[in-house]
């Protein structure tokens, strides 16, 4: 059956690899991001017809509202989330600024609690499903990512106690939490050296992390659960 689908974070990374995955399986995308033309441009790429591509910033809860409204108007109930905006700022914690630290925990963590907010309200009376998009560094820390690591961690415990208050209505909320994918996010990085920490040798592609966020949407019995998608860089960290 062909849902409407919402993914914040859509128009490159790991967020268009799961709207292109979404839209192959017959499900309508709208999908986000502060870049109007990088949005429709994504959304005009994807297989199908009617998919659409809006502005919004996360991080503010006006345009959040103002997004819902149109996707409402415009296209109807969602029955699926996927927060995938993100942004990372990484510096040692003495070294980071306070307006970096904001920047980070209001879109990675209040941006996500904002959508959810208004998506779940999408969702009483069908039900629905949310995935958030965490990190292994949510789940394990890393010196020089305090401020992004927390970010994560606090998605972590806002996906259990959100699936905890929204069960009851049939909706569910789970988290992939990604170790190091192929993305605009870690092309500054040396891979060379990353890759001699993560177990199966090689960086991850942003459908592989789709791939996982797909079996979480479409899994009718699971709900609170973190599924990491690294490697089994977790295994060494
Ligand atoms: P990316 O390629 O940099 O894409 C980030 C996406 O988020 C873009 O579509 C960007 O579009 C959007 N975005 C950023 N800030 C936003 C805001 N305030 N409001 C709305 N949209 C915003 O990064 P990615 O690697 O795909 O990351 C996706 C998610 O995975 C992030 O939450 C990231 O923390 C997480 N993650 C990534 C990795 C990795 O190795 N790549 C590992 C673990 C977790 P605009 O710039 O146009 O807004």
């Amino acid at each position: 059956m062909s849902r409407l689908a919402v993914v914040f974070g859509g128009s490159r990374g790991i967020g268009r690899a799961v709207s292109q995955l979404l839209a192959q399986r017959g499900h309508r995308i709208v999908l986000l991001s502060r870049n109007k033309e990088g949005a429709q441009a994504t959304a005009q790429s994807l297989p199908g017809e009617n998919h659409l591509g809006l502005s919004c910033d996360v991080s503010k809860e006006e345009e959040v509202q103002k997004a819902f409204e149109t996707i409402n108007k415009t296209c109807g109930t969602v029955a699926f989330l996927v927060n995938a905006a993100g942004i990372n700022r990484d510096a040692l914690l003495l070294r980071s600024k306070s307006e970096d630290m904001l920047s980070v925990l209001h879109t990675n963590l209040l941006g996500s609690m904002l959508t959810c907010k208004a998506a779940v309200r999408n969702m009483l009376s069908h039900g629905g499903a949310v995935v958030n998009i965490g990190s292994v560094v949510g789940v394990k820390g890393n010196a020089g990512q305090c401020v992004y690591s927390a970010s994560k961690a606090g998605l972590e415990g806002f996906t259990r106690s959100l699936a905890k208050e929204v069960a009851s209505r049939n909706i569910r909320v789970n988290l992939v939490a990604p170790g190091l994918i192929h993305t605009d996010m870690t092309a500054g990085l040396e891979e060379a050296a990353a890759v001699r920490t993560i177990p199966l040798g090689r960086f991850g592609e942003p459908a592989e992390v789709a791939q996982a966020v797909l079996f979480l949407l479409e899994s009718p019995y699971i709900t609170g659960q973190i599924l990491l998608v690294d490697g089994g860089l977790q295994l060494l960290m």
